[in-house]
């Protein structure tokens, strides 16, 4: 089973998948987290050149081909793997992020920046992708307290209308697939949403 989160930052979904993680291996089940961009070697030095402040020439098609040239690596050296094992894979972010950061934030467009991760994935969808939702303006309220020593990396400096679009699409996406995407309130407790996500994903597993 394939399951992602997504979600503007500071949503929580690190919190969220670690304790995701923690309940399944107490059951016994096999568990691969893994994270975008980045998760491999490849993907981590395009994480570094997307995610650098000091960036500053990558051009709106680069960008979109540098997340589905991480996200291809990822498949080929984790997911897939993990997947023909029969484990569970738990990503932090897949394409969903793509269309909203890249299409729609970047107004590359739904369709082009589907077609580019179409070639990059073969068609893998997750079984199962939890929405993280949270208003722009607590996404950046969490931010800015979190970063105090580290600082926005290049795609936290972009303005309130850019993640406005981000967020839009992330809840349209949800509109159009309610089974495979499930939206729930980011602004809820840690233990309140480990519940949520718990009942869904153990029903979704039959356990
Ligand atoms: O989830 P995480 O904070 O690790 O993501 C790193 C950064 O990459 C975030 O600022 C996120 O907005 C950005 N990102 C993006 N497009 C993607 C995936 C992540 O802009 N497809
Ligand atoms: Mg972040």
């Amino acid at each position: 089973m394939f399951i992602t989160f997504e979600g503007l930052d500071g949503a929580g979904k690190t919190t969220q998948i670690a304790r995701l993680r923690r309940r399944l291996e107490d059951l016994g089940t096999r568990v691969v987290m893994t994270r975008e961009p980045g998760g491999t070697p490849i993907g981590d030095a395009l994480r570094a050149m997307l995610l650098d402040p000091g960036q500053t020439s990558l051009s709106p098609h680069t960008e979109a081909l540098l997340y589905a040239a991480s996200r291809a690596q990822l498949l080929a050296e984790v997911i897939r793997p993990a997947l023909n094992e029969g484990g569970i894979v738990i990503c932090d972010r897949y394409v969903d992020a793509s269309i909203a950061y890249q299409g729609a934030g970047l107004q590359l467009g739904t369709e082009a920046v589907e077609s580019v991760n179409a070639f990059a994935t073969g068609g893998l969808q997750p079984d199962l992708t939890i929405l993280m939702d949270l208003p722009v303006d607590e996404s950046r309220h969490r931010v800015s307290e979190s970063l105090r020593t580290t600082g926005p990396d290049r795609i936290e400096q972009r303005d309130a209308e850019y993640f406005g679009r981000v967020r839009k699409a992330f809840r349209e996406i949800a509109q159009y697939e309610p089974h495979r995407v499930v939206v729930i309130d980011a602004r809820k407790t840690p233990e309140e949403l480990e519940q949520e996500i718990w009942y869904l994903v153990s029903n979704r597993l039959n356990i």
